[in-house]
């Protein structure tokens, strides 16, 4: 018989956290996990408890980044880099940088419903930034640049339906959403408080600084 619960979902009990890796199932009441109450994959799952050195803590922080924004191992490792190069707090910077990832800022404006989906409807050209079609989803979005549907793409049912079902919320402050124009505005720099909760970028910067 079929797996029902292809490994994908491994990942996310792995991780600890909802990745959206399924698109509208993960929504739904079938998400393994919200059923098996978020515990770690594999036979034992919790009962195989274990002391976890400062390393394991550390690199299962960045995969778990690394995995919420969907991103490659050496791509993760080139962010840091630039990160690192960057003027302020490495962390923060290099969690901007993923935060301003054009895939990003179409699932947080609600164009998508999960960062999965925001990628490949980037890679399908249905975006343009500042008037221009862009297909990388790593392309990063500066502040006063603005994010639109394309005219041709408006009537695209996952972005209908993720805009209805979103209606707006969520929306963090560095963007402003124009629903009825399909359209947002990155107004500034995202701030910390306004970046994803459950990545922990000091762990992160230790694990790279080994
Ligand atoms: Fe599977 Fe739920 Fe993760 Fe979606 S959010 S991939 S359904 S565990």
């Amino acid at each position: 018989m079929a797996n029902p619960h292809p490994p994908v979902c491994r990942l996310c009990r792995r991780e600890g956290v909802k990745l959206f890796l399924k698109g509208e199932k993960c929504q739904g009441d079938t998400c393994t996990f919200t059923k098996r109450n978020a515990t770690p994959p594999g036979q034992h799952g919790l009962s195989r408890r274990r002391r976890v050195s400062d390393y394991g803590i550390q690199l299962r922080a960045k995969q778990r980044g690394r995995r919420i924004y969907g991103v490659l191992e050496t791509q993760f490792h080139n962010y840091f880099d630039a990160a690192a190069q960057r003027k302020g707090v490495t962390g923060t910077v290099l969690l901007q940088m993923l935060e301003q990832r054009l895939d990003n800022v179409v699932y947080r404006a609600g164009f998508a419903a999960s960062r999965r989906e925001a990628r490949q409807l980037v890679s399908h050209r249905h975006f343009q930034v500042n008037g221009r079609t862009v297909n990388i989803p790593s392309f990063q979005v500066r502040a006063g640049e603005v994010v639109t549907v394309r005219e041709r793409s408006r009537e695209l049912e996952p972005i209908r339906r993720s805009l209805e079902q979103r209606g707006g919320q969520g929306v963090p402050g560095w963007l402003t959403l124009y629903p009825e124009e399909q359209r947002v505005d990155v107004i500034r720099e995202p701030e910390r408080a306004e970046m994803e909760t459950s990545v922990d970028e000091q762990l992160i910067v230790e694990y790279y600084s080994r």
